[in-house]
């Protein structure tokens, strides 16, 4: 099945690296007119955006609102005033910490990159959604299903947050014909944030009790996200559980 999205507009927040990048990749492909943004790894997101073939890669701290407001203003301006798509991409583990340990800073920074983000994000794109189509797609995690992995809590609680605004947005959005899903994958392999927080033996682990017997990949990510945006216009409000069947094993 051929997916034509051509002429549609989208950001994709942290769309420079892993899985935003291959997020990003694929509406592209799909003929989608795509903007990044990026945190702190600026030399990727101008390697992606080359690969993209655009010139709307813009360096954001989501937790910002103010810059959030700023930042989408001037990508909608690119769009002639229309976002079509947003993927609440960004995110970050931060760091793991048991709660007994845990500083009231790291929990609201966690919160406030994961969570509260998504919010920002979400309540400024929505002047620009509105042709009456729209789609959104925000990123929460497996975590927030099962309390993830080891000094992960606030972690798992700001992505069980996303699936909480996801619903609740989707019911605000849908009369606006703007579908709101989630996306919870479990062990991606070959991301930052795996790759940074993640020792290779716990994925070793990890994939050993995965049913289909091995770890997710950026594609299998990309793939939830075209379903959302593209393959349906009538699923809103629900969670892609992309773990390899590890969910209900
Ligand atoms: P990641 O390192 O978790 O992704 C971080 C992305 O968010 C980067 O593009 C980063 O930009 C951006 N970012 C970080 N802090 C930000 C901030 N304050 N404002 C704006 N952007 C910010 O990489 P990943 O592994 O590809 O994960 C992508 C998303 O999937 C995250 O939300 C993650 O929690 C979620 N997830 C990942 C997995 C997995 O197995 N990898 C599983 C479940 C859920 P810079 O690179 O420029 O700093």
């Amino acid at each position: 099945m051929e997916i034509n999205l051509k002429g549609r507009t989208a950001i994709v927040t942290g769309g420079n690296i892993g899985i935003g990048r291959g997020i990003a990749l694929a509406l592209a492909r799909c003929g989608v007119n795509v903007a990044i943004t990026c945190f702190s790894h600026e030399e990727e997101a101008n390697k992606t955006a080359r690969e993209l073939g655009t010139t709307l890669s813009f360096q954001l701290d989501a937790t910002d609102s103010t810059q959030v407001n700023r930042v989408f203003a001037q990508i909608a301006k690119a769009f002639s005033g229309q976002i079509n798509i947003l993927v609440n991409n960004a995110g970050n583990l931060v760091g793991r910490v048991p709660i007994a340990e845990m500083s009231d800073e790291h929990w609201r920074k966690v919160i406030d990159v994961n969570l509260t983000s998504a919010f920002y994000c979400s309540r400024a794109v929505i002047p620009y959604m509105n042709s009456g189509w729209g789609r959104i797609v925000n990123m929460s995690s497996l975590a927030g299903r099962d309390g993830g992995g080891a000094g992960a809590a606030a972690y798992a609680a700001s992505k069980a947050g996303v699936i909480g605004l996801t619903r609740g947005l989707a019911k605000e959005l849908a009369p606006k014909g703007i579908t709101v899903n989630a996306l919870a994958p479990g062990l991606i392999l070959d991301t930052p944030l795996q790759n940074n927080f993640t020792k290779p033996e716990v994925q070793q682990a990890t994939v050993a009790r995965i049913p289909l017997g091995h770890g997710g990949s950026v594609e299998d990510v990309a793939g939830a996200v075209l379903y959302f945006v593209a393959l349906t216009g009538f699923v809103t409000g629900e969670v892609a559980e992309i773990n390899g069947g590890v969910w209900f094993a």
